[in-house]
């Protein structure tokens, strides 16, 4: 039995973002104005990986309006992970950070490779690094030197990393190496 919020059948339903335009309906007929501030209530920023299997709300107990959420492939800290987390804590007053990996990453199964690959089949090179890891344990750490060493952020002391189990739901947490900005990334410039 779908809930109110799933995807509504319709007739004649093309793509799915038809579909999703149309679970929206309902969303929003039954929605009321929270009177909220942009500012997170918890002010706290959590930065995670993509993955459809990850709930993050749901697994951190949190709820809308409680923290910034920033995701991208692997929840690895880019140039731009660090251009968000700036603008949450400069201009919307977060400051604490919470890394989220997982296990069983589509980032583990990559190599730099991706991006010599992508420059063949297209004839340009990528701006981007692909930041691909084979241990998130180890590219936890890196992303929490990463938000620790950054120059932009003016809130360092609460920065906190884990590995998401995607078959328990359980968090673990990964302590950052003493005195370490030890990096395994492929970053290029
Ligand atoms: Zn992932």
């Amino acid at each position: 039995m779908p809930s109110p919020e799933s995807v509504p059948s319709r007739p004649n339903a093309g793509s799915i973002t038809d579909r999703l335009v149309a679970a929206n309906e309902r969303y929003a007929s039954a929605f009321t104005d929270p009177g909220m501030d942009a500012r997170p209530v918890l002010k706290v920023a959590v930065v995670a990986c993509m993955d459809a299997r990850i709930d993050l709300h749901a697994a951190l107990g949190l709820h809308l309006g409680d923290c910034h959420t920033i995701r991208n492939a692997g929840g690895v800290v880019t140039d731009d992970t660090i251009r968000s987390l700036t603008i949450s804590q400069r201009a919307l007053g977060t400051e604490s950070v919470v890394l989220i990996h997982h296990t069983g990453c589509g980032l583990q199964s990559l190599t730099e490779d991706f991006r010599t690959d992508l420059e063949r089949e297209v004839g340009q090179r990528p701006t981007w690094a692909v930041e691909s890891f084979t241990d998130a344990e180890q590219d936890v750490r890196q992303s929490i030197n990463r938000v620790r060493t950054s120059p932009f952020l003016p809130h360092t002391g609460d920065v906190r990393g884990f590995v998401f189990d995607v078959r328990t739901g359980r968090l673990r947490e990964i302590t950052a190496a003493p005195g370490g900005t030890n990096r395994t990334s492929h970053r290029e410039p």
